[in-house]
């Protein structure tokens, strides 16, 4: 086991004191592949589930340089004002890819990350056939064990993760920039669907008009999707981070969020439904990583690519008879 892994008490301890390199050492354990790291954490999360699910969650998405840090520093500055405790937990589809980052985590959120009441942690993004799964879940669960009010999970506008991004947080926040096209924005109408709220941002000097035609815009848009079953009307407004404008108001509006579906029951009802999706996508992962793990479907497996390189067998074909390798594996142990 790796040496710097503390023993199941010393991490649930150290998440019920708030202790923050406890809780960076548990995600990092929680995001390893190491089959004995899987089953620490799987145990720690086991442990601590109790504890978990007194945050409110809130997705945050857009693209490159629609103002998502500068937004995230002013949002999380003002719920700190209002007594709250704050977990950022950004994720970047880039990095696991070109090595490079669009989130270039290192000069962002600068006052944010020295607000104590702020803990800010870039989580792994990935796929999990390419061998990395996404434990940003695993990252919420703990955060909330460790004492935080608000988990913001922020993730860049141009890949798959917003969907599952969208499957563990309660509210879904979607910043645009005005005046610049959807089309432009790289935003499908999928994600616009999915949001529980639009802030236009940047919404001060010459761009305030812009900003409110955009508003407008959005908003007529938005009428035109069908009704949520969460009964939710969604709401567009503009914000301006550097002049700390309409960024207490998506606050407000969280809050009513809140208040609104915890009465119709459908904040319960959306965490247990994505709570059997997290099961589901749990098994998978697991299916996939026990098929990694074992020798012989893996020789199998380079064997059925070659014959499908050479076009010996077709894709389908091979992908059956690997599967039908996997089937008699079972079958025998
Ligand atoms: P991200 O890539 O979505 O995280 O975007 P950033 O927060 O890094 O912002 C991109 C650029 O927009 C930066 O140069 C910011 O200074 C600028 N910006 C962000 N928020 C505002 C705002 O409210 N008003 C104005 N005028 N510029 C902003």
């Amino acid at each position: 086991m790796n040496n710097s892994r503390l023993t199941i008490a010393q991490y649930v301890d150290g998440l019920a004191s708030g202790d923050r390199i406890v809780l960076s050492k548990a995600i990092t354990l929680a995001e390893s592949n190491l089959p004995n790291d899987q089953i620490l954490a799987g145990q720690l999360i086991e442990q601590i589930m109790p504890r978990t699910g007194n945050s409110i969650r809130i997705g945050i998405t857009g693209v490159p340089g629609v103002g998502k840090s500068t937004f995230i520093e002013a949002f999380g500055n003002t719920l700190s004002d209002d007594g709250k405790k704050i977990a950022v937990l950004t994720i970047d589809p880039s990095s696991q890819l070109t090595k490079g980052s669009i989130l270039g985590d290192k000069t962002r959120m600068q006052s944010l990350s020295k607000n104590p009441n702020v803990y800010i942690r870039p989580t792994a993004s990935g796929n999990i056939l390419g061998g990395i799964a996404n434990r940003t879940r695993e990252a919420m669960l703990l955060c909330e064990a460790a004492g935080f009010d608000v988990i913001i999970v922020e993730t860049v506008g141009v890949g798959q993760s917003e969907v599952s991004v969208r499957n563990m947080v309660d509210f879904f926040l979607l910043l645009m920039l005005a005046g610049a096209g959807d089309e432009l924005q790289g935003i499908k109408k999928g994600i616009m669907e999915m949001a529980d709220a639009i802030v236009i941002t940047k919404a001060d000097g010459d761009n305030i008009q812009h900003a409110t035609k955009a508003q407008a815009d959005f908003q007529h848009a938005l009428h035109l999707f069908p009704a949520r079953s969460s009964g939710w009307s969604p709401v567009v407004s503009t914000s301006s981070s550097i002049e700390n404008k309409g960024i207490a108001e998506v606050w407000k509006l969280i809050k009513k969020f809140q208040t609104k579906t915890s009465e119709s029951g459908f904040f319960e009802q959306q965490r247990s439904e994505q709570n059997v999706q997290w099961f589901k996508e749990y098994f998978q992962q697991l299916l996939v990583l026990d098929f990694q793990r074992n020798e012989f479907l893996q020789n199998a497996m380079a064997k059925l690519s070659v014959s499908v390189r050479e076009k010996l067998t077709s894709p389908y074909s091979a992908a059956q008879q690997l599967l039908a390798e996997y089937h008699k594996l079972i079958r025998e142990s």
